[in-house]
């Protein structure tokens, strides 16, 4: 009998958590599993904001993804996703080639949502993926070198649009980096100014004020201008213009003021909401008894009105669901409802201070920071067990180029 052909699309936390849990689920020879993703490496997509900021290494962040399957089990595919034909079960890749599924799972991510703000697509900086933010690595590096040659002081201005969780990462992160840069590139530090730009009232809004406050206080001592409840108008090469006729004279916009699903959902011949695929509750796309979604390009309603937030804890918990239902459906059993639990979220503001909630126990300060350090480390032991841990802050992997 032919063995059904499951195709995993995105090798992010849904994509490969997924394969991960297929690879235990399924029995020698039930199914053939191929995973596609369109580089050689998974990343830490939450630990993104210290490539940006050059306070991580390089294998910190990304790690081949052969290291980190079973090649019994998985079939890895480098490649880049260009649609579905979903009459003929196949998936579209660059360069002309198809592969044919049984079983197809859409875990392709999140790209950025500009708000159609002039300059943003053009001239900022994305915090979207590993080559993203090494960009914005590249770009802080190159804007040091040229200062020493024309004393530019917009070369030294560095503005992060976005004061939510991410955007608050990544402005402890560059105040973290940005002195040991200067050291390195020979520059003042004192000349070096540090921007946040939110549209909200405060910065992480949507938290209790306690925790808005320390967050701001953590963000002021390390001298971090703030300018909130103010709207960003325009991006150009040369400056970023704000309302109320504030303009910022910067090289570097970094954009972290939202996400939108992965636009390539929209040529998968499924239905779409908001560049979203809609899935039922045992994560199916709308409609399909065979291609499931999850992650940041799904979307998944809790109740009527509200959908799950695109966010890492999300797509790892219906990983886990995801798998079982696909190991299900092959064998004609019954599949379980996705049930999402929230167990909390910590936001690191450099590496000694971070804010959040685990249960109901609010965080911030050291014992914060420590918690962030225990959930990033619980990710790696779940993706490649506790040598995976040790290559990563040991050195022993191979660095992805
Ligand atoms: P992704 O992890 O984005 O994976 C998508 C994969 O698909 C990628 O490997 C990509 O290369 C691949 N891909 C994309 N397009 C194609 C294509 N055309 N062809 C082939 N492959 C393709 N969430 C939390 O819960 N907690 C946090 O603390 C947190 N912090 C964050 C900090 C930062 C800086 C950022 C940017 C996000 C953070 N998030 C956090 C959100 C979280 O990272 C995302 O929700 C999560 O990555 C979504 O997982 P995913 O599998 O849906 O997509």
């Amino acid at each position: 009998m032919r063995k059904p052909k499951i195709v995993i699309l995105g090798a992010g936390y849904g994509g490969i958590i997924t394969s991960k849990k297929l690879e235990k689920l399924l029995k020698s020879g039930e199914a053939d599993v191929t995973l596609i993703n369109k580089h050689e490496y998974h990343y830490i997509t939450t630990q993104l904001h210290k490539t940006g900021a050059g306070t991580a290494v390089d294998r910190q962040i990304a790690m081949e993804i052969p290291d980190l399957i079973d090649p019994d089990k998985t079939t890895f595919k480098k490649a880049s996703v260009t649609g579905v034909d979903v009459q003929k079960q196949a998936v579209h890749l660059e360069g002309g080639e198809s592969v044919d599924y049984d079983y197809l799972l859409i875990a392709l991510g999140f790209d950025i949502e500009t708000f159609g703000i002039p300059g943003i697509k053009e001239h900022a900086f994305a915090i979207r993926s590993f080559r993203s933010t090494k960009a914005i690595y590249n770009q802080i590096i190159r804007q040091l070198s040229l200062y020493k040659e024309d004393k530019d002081p917009s070369r030294l201005t560095f503005v992060v649009a976005g004061g939510g969780f991410t955007g608050v990462e990544m402005l402890g992160e560059l105040a973290e980096g940005l002195p040991k840069l200067c050291k390195k590139y020979d520059v003042p530090f004192d000349e070096v100014k540090i921007v946040a730009v939110e549209a909200a009232a405060s910065v992480i809004p949507f938290f209790p004020k306690e925790s808005i406050q320390y967050t701001t206080e953590v963000l002021e001592n390390f001298n971090i201008q703030l300018h909130m409840s103010t709207k960003i108008l325009e991006c150009t090469p040369e400056k970023v213009v704000l309302e109320n006729d504030i303009e910022i004279p910067t090289r570097t916009l970094i954009w972290s003021c939202g996400v939108k699903g992965n636009p390539i959902v929209q040529d998968c011949g499924l239905p779409v909401i908001k560049n979203k695929l809609p899935v039922d509750s045992f994560l199916r796309v709308q409609d399909m008894k065979n291609i499931f979604s999850i992650g940041d390009c799904s979307l998944f309603m809790k109740d009527e009105k509200n959908a799950l937030p695109p966010t890492a804890q999300v797509a790892l918990q219906e990983a886990d669901v995801c798998a079982k239902n696909i190991v299900a459906t092959i064998r004609g059993g019954s599949l379980k409802a996705f049930e999402y639990h929230h167990k909390g979220s910590v936001a690191s503001i450099g590496t000694f201070a971070a804010v959040g909630k685990v249960g109901s126990f609010r965080l911030s300060g050291l014992f914060g920071a420590f918690m962030k350090q225990v959930i990033e480390a619980r990710y790696l032991l779940n993706l490649g067990g506790p040598s995976l841990i040790i290559k990563q802050h040991f050195g022993f992997s191979k660095e992805p180029v």
